[in-house]
């Protein structure tokens, strides 16, 4: 049964699974909402989308994507105000990534009306999914695959864009050890460092399971050429703060431009604390730190918000950074962020759209 309710067309669960989580022990990507969204490319347009039941696809086994990734995805978050309304931060943000994401990928470009507008509805519906202790949130994984049956090599002609959204908790809960990468490769000049496809996952696994058997948490990915500028850490940005400056690696194609590294950005500016985006290689870090100069290093992304890191290692080096407590920029920014996106503090910046 179909019951239209403020956009697409609805199918309701007979029975909210809500029940299943423990809102005191919320685990990162463990449990998802009651429904989903799917919506359909065919014929070269966008059918009608639907909310239906999160549950299994079937597809057939010649479904392009399995076999050549034509696969993307985008990470967005929600929340509730004091009053318990829902708003989501930044969904306009994703939508344009998305779309930068879709155009390299050889993929249709996603209206605003299915995915900022769909999510809306989606979030709606499934509000009483969202956590509100500190530290939560809704996460929404808006992502967008290939369904050509087909396996020849060629671009694909059919889409399924799908939204599922899962209670989150704290993604790090304390502070990561880092591993300076200097065998495998992220991202080069003319790949796909810049977009959020799926194959620059998959290809992180294994450099990431040989750093885990070290006993580090994740990877300070440096560029391809010769190693030597820091880009990315993991699937976050890296911030580094040096004296009293701050610095990030400056945006180029090979390096994701996050939603959080603007927002951080944009809160550090306003507060007048000095930022360079600039390229920024692995000897300059390590002089800082042999000069008592490196005061805090942080991974900033949808999931982890501000993952602060507690010691980077590059060859024999082990960099050990001050006692989190000492940090001035990185505590502030989480703190800030987080009364921004529960709506504690105004939205100066456009970023809160409510449901
Ligand atoms: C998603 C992602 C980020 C963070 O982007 P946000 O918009 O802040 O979530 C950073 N680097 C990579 C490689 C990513 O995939």
């Amino acid at each position: 049964m179909s019951v239209p309710v403020l956009g697409f067309p609805v199918t309701r669960v007979e029975k909210s699974r809500i029940n299943e989580i423990d809102p005191a022990n919320i685990q990162f990507g463990k449990h998802y909402s009651d429904h989903m969204l799917l919506a359909r490319y065919e014929d070269g347009e966008w059918k009608q989308p639907e909310i239906v039941p999160f549950g299994n696809l079937s597809l057939s086994p010649a479904t392009t994507f399995m076999h050549y990734g034509q696969a993307i995805f985008e990470g967005v978050k929600a929340y509730k105000d004091p009053q318990g309304n829902p708003v989501i931060f930044r969904p306009y943000d994703n939508l344009k990534r998305m779309n930068i994401s879709a155009k390299r990928m050889a993929m249709p470009e996603v209206p605003e009306e299915i995915f900022v507008e769909g999510m809306k509805q989606l979030v709606e519906l499934d509000k009483d999914w969202i956590p509100t202790s500190e530290g939560t949130s809704l996460y929404i994984r808006p992502f967008m695959v290939a369904t050509d049956e087909f396996i020849g090599v060629k671009p694909a002609e059919k889409f399924l864009f799908i939204i599922i959204t899962s209670p989150a908790g704290p993604y790090y809960s304390k502070p990561v050890s880092i591993y300076v990468q200097d065998k495998y490769v992220r991202a080069f000049p003319g790949g796909i460092g810049f977009t959020k496809a799926a194959g620059n996952y998959g290809m992180s696994m294994y450099p990431t399971l040989e750093i885990r058997k070290m006993g580090y948490d994740q990877i300070l990915w440096t560029d391809g050429f010769e190693h030597k500028y820091v880009q990315e850490i993991g699937t976050m940005n890296v911030f580094f703060v040096i004296g009293d400056t701050v610095v990030t690696p400056n945006i180029t194609e090979t390096i994701l431009e996050g939603v959080t590294r603007d927002s951080v950005l944009t809160l550090l500016r306003e507060k007048g604390i000095t930022v360079e985006e600039r390229p920024l290689s692995i000897d300059e870090i390590e002089a800082a730190y042999q000069q008592g100069q490196l005061r805090e290093a942080f991974g900033t992304g949808t999931a982890a918000s501000i993952a602060p890191i507690a010691k980077l290692t590059y060859h024999e080096d082990e960099m050990e950074l001050p006692p989190l407590e000492t940090w001035k920029v990185a505590n502030w920014l989480k703190e800030e962020l987080a009364a921004i996106r529960y709506c504690r503090k105004p939205d100066n910046h456009g970023w809160i759209v409510k449901v």
